[in-house]
């Protein structure tokens, strides 16, 4: 009998097209699009275990929001047309059930990577997730997707210890938010400040390390803090499991914001995470896209991401 090792897992659904909110909102189905491209163009794409993202159940939502904002979606999910949920963030029909779906993408990429059925997995999912608080749904994001990932690692799998680290531009307010009250996730995060989402910066929780950058800042400034702040505080934490909200609009060319990281600075976070997690937990990593709105400069970076992750690189 021949074994393999486990390959690389993609995790994406249909619906993820059909959520739009505005015409030429940034946050749109064409980032899909042009990731799943680079992917088939690059030869990458026959090499991963693809799998469609379940959606996520009300139980498993509510290990991370609250019931309240579970039925005020609900609600205002359209039927036709679009509503918006704050002048950045809209639903059409589709929105609430790709929410759903995204963070079902996460969960699932948990139980794969836990049992042992992929080496690793990306989530190649919209809407983000990172901005969706405890209570509230803000800046382009419904449901907290990697959250709901590290408490499906905590829950049912029973792990003690799990880090998220996010790179997007901007601040992952949502989910320490979540995390906050949990000091069984360690959340480590780097975003250009002061920027959306303007909320204070937690300081003197050991368990939430959040490292603004000036703007202007560029991949070495990135590579420096990961070293010197990121690094020392999962030594000690030593966590079983990693979750990455992977949002690539720290790059050069995306407008959103004013960091200068390129394409090699996310090959080498990913590596630097490939190497803690093979040191600490069994080499699990989740990643799951968050931001990042130049096409061209989102689809490499990405797909360097995921050719680090399927040690294809
Ligand atoms: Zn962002």
């Amino acid at each position: 009998m021949m074994t393999t090792t486990p390959r690389t897992a993609l995790i994406t659904h249909p619906v993820f097209l059909q959520h739009v909110m505005v015409p030429g909102h940034p946050e749109c189905p064409d980032r899909i699009n042009a990731i799943q491209n680079l992917l088939i163009e690059e030869g990458i794409q026959d090499l991963l275990a693809h799998f469609e993202a379940p959606e996520a159940t009300r139980e498993q939502l509510l290990r991370a929001h609250n019931a309240r904002l579970l039925d005020d979606l609900e609600h205002k999910s359209p039927t036709e047309g679009s509503v918006a949920i704050d002048p950045d963030t809209w639903m059409n029909p589709f929105t609430l059930q790709a929410a759903r779906h995204a963070a079902g993408a996460a969960i699932l990429a948990t139980d794969l990577v836990i049992q042992g059925r992929a080496r690793n997995a990306f989530c190649l999912v919209r809407p983000p997730g990172h901005h969706a608080e405890h209570d509230k749904a803000m800046g382009f994001c419904f449901f907290n997707n990697i959250a709901c990932a590290a408490l499906q690692a905590l829950s049912t799998h029973r792990l003690h210890k799990v880090c998220v680290l996010d790179f997007d531009v901007h601040h992952g307010n949502g989910t320490e938010d979540v995390f906050r009250h949990n000091s069984n996730v360690m959340v480590c995060s780097t975003f250009q400040y002061p920027l959306f989402p303007y909320n204070e910066i937690a300081y003197g929780q050991p368990h939430i390390v959040s490292v603004p950058l000036s703007e202007g800042a560029k991949g070495t400034d990135f590579r420096e803090v990961v070293m010197d702040v990121w690094a020392p505080a999962i030594e000690a934490f030593e966590p079983e499991m990693f979750f990455i909200s992977a949002g690539f609009d720290a790059h050069l060319l995306d407008s959103m914001a004013g960091l200068q990281l390129n394409e090699r600075d996310y090959m080498w976070i990913t590596e630097t995470v490939m190497r803690w997690a093979h040191k600490y937990a069994y080499g699990r990593i989740v990643s799951s896209l968050e931001g990042g709105y130049h096409l061209g400069a989102l689809a490499r970076s990405a797909v360097d991401h995921i050719r680090v992750l399927a040690d294809l690189a």
